[in-house]
């Protein structure tokens, strides 16, 4: 089995960058993001107290977002490895992570971030707020507490992941295809 953290602040090209891996390595695509937007869409109870907290670009607490992923990977067990994008956020997150893959004896093999600065980060999200509508990416003010909760809370899960030799950066500025490419060499080579 196959585990992979796609990690990076909002904007950074996660989502583009996992669906072209899944394709390439037929792993499994959890987006916690995605998620959250399915059940808000459904209008479930969950979905609506992720929404008050995506409202304001705040996290959905910790408790919450680990029980939707273990519920999801639980209803895959055909899946060959997951690509984790967006997921974990906070330090309890990937320790909670560590653990239930620990317990299916396959942990995370690498972390693979992706750097972008601030100033471009909030260009494209806004952009992408035009073009998808989505209500978290039309409000500059929410945008930059995005960032702001990514430099503060999730950034240190980088560091939580280094610590186990797992982290490899690739510079997200690069064109899609170039991104995509070096992150298919690191792929390879695992
Ligand atoms: P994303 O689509 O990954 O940018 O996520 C959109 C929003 O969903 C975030 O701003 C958070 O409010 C919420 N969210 C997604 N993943 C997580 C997570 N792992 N922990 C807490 N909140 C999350």
């Amino acid at each position: 089995m196959l585990n992979i953290v796609l990690f990076g602040p909002p904007g950074c090209g996660k989502g583009t960058q996992a669906e072209k891996l899944v394709q390439q390595y037929k792993l499994y695509h959890i987006s916690t993001g995605d998620l959250f937007r399915s059940e808000i869409k459904n209008e479930t109870a969950l979905g609506l107290e992720a929404k008050s907290y995506m409202d304001r670009g705040a996290l959905v607490p910790d408790e919450v977002t680990i029980n939707m992923l273990k519920a999801k990977m639980q209803a895959t067990p055909e899946a060959k490895g997951f690509i984790f994008d967006g997921f974990p956020r906070t330090i309890p997150q990937a320790e909670a992570l560590d653990k239930m893959l620990a317990e299916m004896n396959a942990p995370v093999r690498t972390m693979l971030s992706l750097k972008v600065r601030n100033e471009e980060l909030i260009k494209r999200l806004l952009l992408r707020g035009k073009e998808s509508g989505r209500a978290d990416d039309q409000d500059e003010n929410i945008i930059k507490n995005r960032v702001q909760v990514y430099n503060d809370q999730t950034k240190p899960v980088a560091d939580y992941y280094n610590q186990q030799h797992k982290l490899t950066e690739i510079n997200g500025e690069n064109s899609i295809d170039e991104v995509f490419q070096s992150l298919c060499a690191v792929m390879d080579a695992l």
